[in-house]
């Protein structure tokens, strides 16, 4: 049995060092003072690997509820390049050079971006995989990527259009071969199809497929800065009527920060009814939108401050790397969240000490982990070390994540020293004790 006791870890909210007894993968004893408990009961510690978090923050993993993992490193391609900014350009510009993927192709692309998510932290992802492709290719290789790398990460797949459900001819039968190929959620794009009476039906099929197969959803939904883009009331509608508004989640919804307060005032009785998830992503939608605007230029993202205020619940996406859409995104997540706090406008005390809910708790609400997420007694050993001492200097310092550990293995370890000449930068740098672990256990879990 591999048995580790982390020591010294700076919880959120507790104000005292914390150890973790890890068995087997899975966390069975949390708290104070561990060791001298553990030794007072008889337990045997001798085989047991012993490492001192120095008082670092530790988390429950990051989640990304938004990410096109078909789409990664695809910008460069000849055809590819968007000139507009432009999120409908980025559509097109991969529709016309999306006919040469294969699944070992986009597999190998998007196992270098999930190395990229793993080592910032993250551990859980929602991927898009694009089904208007009569041979499914990305899908097919997203599904077996999300095998194969089960151990380091969770992948859930949405069966996503992104050239509509009615717009592509077909669209809707792929979406729906794609969950019985084994995608786990319904996807849509209604504010892409090409009427308005298409993206209310894409709605209505999206609801329908996701109770007859017993699926989650997540709709690209109102990714434009048009005020006249309301398809988030009808999918709250349609899911809270359903039941399934907590499985349901509405990315993007760029109109929101378009829209009056008066349609928001009546959105938000629906969404509290619903229960209806939110998934922003600031830095792509930042780049996208706003671009038929001159100035006043509009930011392109949700309100994510107002819905939070309202009890809704709204984790955040990196969406893109070095796609059509977005020239940059390197999976950091610290990174999203910081501009995400700026362009929303969230920073009391209160909000900087709960930001990091937004990559944490509240996307695993997101993607519906339910209760097998997050740092307790009986659940699988997932998390992760910052490189800061309690939530406020993680925010502030956009901290590195300096360790990984899932099952109970950790996945990576990161050390960061300074070295200066210089006295005053000295004093300043080189305060934190490094972190200790044994190299053998790492091999032997
Ligand atoms: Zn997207």
């Amino acid at each position: 049995m591999a048995t580790t006791v982390f020591t010294n870890a700076a919880f959120r909210g507790c104000t005292e060092p914390q150890d973790m007894l890890i068995e087997d993968g899975v966390f069975r004893m949390i708290g104070t003072h561990l060791l001298p408990k553990l030794a007072a009961q008889g337990y045997d510690l001798r085989d047991a690997s012993i490492v001192d978090l120095t008082g670092h923050l530790v988390s429950a993993p990051f989640c990304d509820t938004h990410l096109h993992l078909d789409y990664v490193f695809t910008s460069r391609k000849p055809g590819a390049a968007n000139t507009s900014g432009t999120l409908f350009e980025g559509i097109q510009r991969w529709g016309e050079t999306k006919s040469d993927l294969t699944v070992d192709e986009v597999k190998g692309r998007a196992r270098k971006a999930v190395a990229m998510e793993v080592r910032h932290g993250v551990q859980y992802i929602r991927t898009h995989a694009d089904v208007t492709d009569p041979r499914l290719t990305s899908l097919r290789a997203l599904l077996e990527l999300r095998e194969e790398l089960k151990d380091l990460v969770t992948i859930q797949i949405v069966s996503f259009p992104q050239e509509g459900m009615y717009s592509y001819e077909g669209g809707a039968e792929l979406v729906e071969e794609g969950l019985r190929m084994g995608a786990d959620c319904v996807g849509a794009i209604p504010h892409y199809e090409a009427c308005r009476e298409f993206g209310e039906r894409s709605m209505h099929t999206t609801v329908e497929l996701a109770s007859r197969y017993g699926k989650l959803i997540d709709v690209h939904c109102d990714e434009t800065d048009d005020p006249n883009s309301r398809y988030v009331e009808l999918l709250a509608a349609l899911a809270g009527a359903e039941g399934i508004g907590t499985m349901t989640t509405a990315s993007h919804t760029c109109s929101l920060g378009s829209a009056d307060n008066s349609y928001f005032f009546h959105l938000t009785k629906l969404l509290r009814h619903a229960r209806m998830n939110f998934a922003c992503a600031p830095t792509e939608n930042l780049y996208l939108q706003g671009r038929q605007d001159t100035f006043p230029k509009r930011r392109g993202i949700t309100r994510v401050k107002e819905l939070t205020d309202a009890g809704i619940n709204v984790s955040l996406g990196q969406d893109s790397m070095q796609d059509p859409w977005y020239p940059l995104g390197n999976g950091n997540m610290m990174i999203i969240l910081d501009y995400a706090l700026h362009l929303a406008q969230m920073m009391t005390p209160h909000e900087i000490e709960c930001a990091l809910d937004l990559l944490t708790v509240n996307g695993a609400t997101t993607l519906h982990l339910s209760d097998t997420y997050g740092i307790k007694e009986g659940n699988a050993a997932n998390f992760i070390v910052l490189d800061a001492h309690n939530a406020f200097d993680a925010v502030y310092e956009r901290a590195d994540v300096v360790m990984s550990v899932r099952d109970g293995r950790t996945m990576f370890q990161a050390t960061t020293t300074v070295d200066t000449p210089v006295p005053m930068l000295a004093e300043h740098l080189s305060t934190d004790a490094p972190m200790t672990a044994a190299p053998d256990w790492l091999i032997r879990a």
